[in-house]
């Protein structure tokens, strides 16, 4: 984006929306001073549109359109090595999912669908069993996307090296792992 674009944007610029990831993510954004140190060490960023600190100073300028269609809030994994880095100890993760958080809510398009098809078969097998069952989550992804042999090599090695329970096991008390799941509330349905 040239400046020309981005001084146009920021007309549109919502003041709120720093303060609702704020809110959601308990992380004071203010704190971050934009040392790219979490981009420096972010394993993903090579596959991001924005570093990390780039989505902070979005979220810090009121460009919500801008932080929510965008795909790094998709690609980035949680695994906290920017938290760690990071000086103010400021947790990505948390803005991150404050941020698909708003975005599947506010029925964002998703920059990257099929990170979210996979996200949302994770949450379907915790529902279902109150942990994860990869083989199913993975037959029900193939499924969901039509896709049926590719990455059947590594599935089959998977299998044969013991890595993929055939059946899956279930908590003792699933009802209340269902209860967490408000149907009316969850904004994965399908
Ligand atoms: S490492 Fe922390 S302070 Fe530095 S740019 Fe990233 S989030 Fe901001
Ligand atoms: S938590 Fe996200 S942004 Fe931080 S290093 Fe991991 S993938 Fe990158």
């Amino acid at each position: 984006m040239n400046d020309a674009e981005q001084l146009t944007e920021m007309k549109f610029s919502d003041f709120h929306f720093a303060a609702e990831v704020k809110q959601r993510s308990h992380v004071d954004l203010n704190m971050c001073y934009h040392c790219w140190c979490c981009a420096g060490g972010c394993p993903f960023v090579e596959a991001m549109d924005y570093t990390p600190n780039g989505v902070i100073r979005l979220v810090q300028l009121g460009m919500k359109k801008k932080a929510l269609e965008c795909s790094a809030i998709w690609i980035c994994v949680g695994c906290h090595t920017c938290s760690t880095a990071c000086p103010m100890a400021i947790d990505m993760s948390a803005v991150m999912d404050a941020l698909r958080q708003i975005a599947i809510e506010e029925g964002i398009p998703c920059a990257e669908p099929d990170i979210l098809d996979f996200h949302k078969e994770v949450l379907h097998s915790v529902e279902d069993y109150g942990r994860t069952h990869k083989l199913e989550i993975m037959l029900r992804y193939k499924i969901r996307k039509r896709d049926w042999f590719s990455d059947m090599d590594v599935g089959l090695k998977m299998l044969a090296k013991r890595k993929l329970d055939l059946m899956p096991s279930k908590v003792k008390h699933i009802e209340d792992i269902r209860n967490l799941f408000n149907r009316d509330n969850r904004g994965y349905q399908e």
